[in-house]
């Protein structure tokens, strides 16, 4: 699940760096959410699939 304008959250990358980025993605299995950069995935991946932190 991918959102673009998901300001209202935290991301929980423990190594976050891009507080100002703007696109997120939600892992499908704890609903976390993250930045696309924070986790390395684009957002064309992000959209196509599912994505899982853990
Ligand atoms: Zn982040
Ligand atoms: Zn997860």
């Amino acid at each position: 699940m991918v959102c673009l304008i998901f300001i209202l959250g935290k991301c929980v990358a423990g190594t976050c760096e891009h507080t100002r980025a703007r696109n997120w993605v939600q892992c499908e299995r704890c609903t976390q959410w993250y930045h696309c950069v924070c986790v390395k995935i684009s957002l064309t991946k992000a959209r196509d699939g599912t994505f899982n932190c853990c």
